[in-house]
């Protein structure tokens, strides 16, 4: 190892190889409940390509796994390093070019959400995929595919990633797409790359989308008697022609801890609260307020041909507020000792008929399941009460199921990294496993990068 070490230190300052005592615990685990650390025998942070790749040439003559590191808020242990690995943080590269004419960034893989807010924000301009922790970086978007609330206007990650540059284990490096829309050019090696999180190549450069600025919001928060009323909502709401940024799905236990947490009131008598089982929060955006108040009209009209026992439009300061609570979630669940969270997505128009099936699981293993979710995907965030491991697995077991079945899949957006592998690997077909390995001997043909995510070797 310490012939590995000195290597290392060719390549790049040594205050950027860290050993022993320097790494700290940050690089031994992501978010993911419930998985063991894991410390790296070492941990590289390139700022350049041409170190990625010497770093990737070398990690491969020497049979070393890599696992790549954003900013570790991944939720499926899929950033968490092999036992003697080589951890490749992209702490360091963090360079960002907005390209005002074309509607572009091009970035490193360790810029941050956040800070592309900042970049494109004085151009007028915003990238629009905005997955619920704004410290991951692009790089660990692109390798998750991540999603977030606005995935029911703008998509998720592979829908604005026109192109990447990416390093293979053997240390060449590859350019696919580029900045423009159209390519009919060979296979789409870029997609392929999108979602695999750190098994193919390390990601350098990412070339993304960007859209206009929009600068008119409007919010409705509307409280349900049922799950089953939400969930028939928001296919309607999702159909009215109005194009929410936001449908979002939320339990009444969840919105009771944000109201708590958030110490805001909103205005919402007592004997609604008590009746309301869930609630559906909608945020449109535009150019124009009196466009939007339409709009806003109309999405209150949908609410309440469904059954929604009222609605409330939201100021800017309180609904920034639930938002806000709701993207911190998975904060609250953990403090109040979460045991796991799935990521189930299943066909919009099935999600009312999974969501009662969830409660029957719930109340048959004496569960607590509690619920946010992206409902105008059909992706729901189930959070899952239950300390014994034995009887969270059958709960688990039987959630995937009951996805499979409306024609779902174990992960939206999550990922499968090593905590949902099991799952995955028990539905996914085999023929397609199979040609995914091939897929990933072809890339990485000494197995190298981030082994044991998502699949095992066969
Ligand atoms: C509070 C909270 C809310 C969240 N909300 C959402 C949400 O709404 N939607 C959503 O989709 N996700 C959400 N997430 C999950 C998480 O933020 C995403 O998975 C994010 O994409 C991870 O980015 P990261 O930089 O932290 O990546 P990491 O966790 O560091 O890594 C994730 C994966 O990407 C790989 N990787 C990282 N960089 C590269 C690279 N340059 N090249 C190749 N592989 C790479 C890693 O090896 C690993 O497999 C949330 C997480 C938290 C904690």
């Amino acid at each position: 190892m310490s012939g590995l070490i000195d290597e290392l230190r060719k390549i790049l300052p040594a205050s950027d190889v860290l050993v022993g005592d320097a790494i700290s615990e940050d690089y031994t685990h992501d978010e993911a409940l419930g998985l063991e650390p894991v410390a790296p025998a070492a941990v590289a942070r390139p700022e350049t390509t041409e170190q990625v790749s010497q770093l990737l040439a070398l990690a491969d003559r020497e049979r070393v796994p890599v696992t790549t590191r954003g900013a570790g808020t991944g939720l499926s242990g899929a950033a968490i390093p092999s036992e003697g690995g080589l951890m490749l943080s992209t702490e360091r590269m963090k360079a960002i070019e907005i390209d005002v004419d074309n509607h572009i960034a091009v970035v490193q893989p360790g810029v941050t959400l956040g800070e592309l807010e900042q970049a494109a924000e004085p151009h007028g301009l915003v990238y629009p995929i905005q997955p619920g922790e704004s410290s991951a970086t692009l790089g660990g978007n692109v390798a998750t595919n991540a999603g977030g609330m606005r995935a029911v206007k703008y998509g998720v990650t592979r829908h604005q990633v026109l192109g990447l540059e990416a390093v293979l284990p053997g240390g060449e490096v590859v350019q696919c797409g580029g900045k423009f829309v159209k390519c009919s050019s060979g296979y789409d090696l870029t997609q392929l790359i999108v979602g695999s999180e750190g098994t193919l190549a390390v990601v350098t450069s990412i070339t993304l989308k960007l859209v206009p600025r929009l600068t008119h919001r409007a919010t409705m928060l509307a409280p349900f008697e049922s799950v089953e009323q939400v969930t028939r909502a928001v296919p309607a709401l999702v159909q009215s022609g109005v194009a929410p940024l936001f449908v979002e799905y939320v339990d009444a236990l969840s919105m009771a801890g944000i109201e708590r947490r958030k110490e805001i009131e909103l205005g919402i008598p007592q004997e609604l609260k008590d009746k309301a089982q869930a609630y559906v929060l909608v945020v449109l955006e535009g150019g124009d307020e009196a466009r939007n108040a339409e709009d806003l009209e109309r999405v209150g009209e949908v609410c309440l041909e469904h059954g929604a026992l009222d609605v409330y439009v939201l100021p800017k300061n309180q609904a920034n507020i639930v938002i806000e609570g709701r993207e911190e979630s998975f904060w609250a669940g953990k403090a109040a000792g979460l045991s796991d969270q799935v990521d189930v997505v299943v066909p919009r128009a099935q999600l009312s008929a999974y969501m009662t099936r969830v409660q029957a699981v719930a109340a048959e293993t004496g569960t607590l399941i509690v619920g946010t979710g992206h409902a105008g995907d059909g992706n729901v965030h189930l959070g899952i009460f239950q300390p014994d491991e034995d009887v969270r697995a059958g709960v688990l077991n039987q959630l995937f199921d009951l996805g499979a079945e409306m024609g779902g899949e174990v992960s939206a957006e999550h990922g499968i990294g090593i905590a949902k592998k099991k799952y995955y690997n028990a539905r996914e077909n085999p023929a397609k496993l199979a040609l995914m390995r091939r897929i990933k001997q072809a890339f990485d043909p000494n197995g190298i990068m981030n082994p044991g995510k998502v699949f095992d070797p066969a």
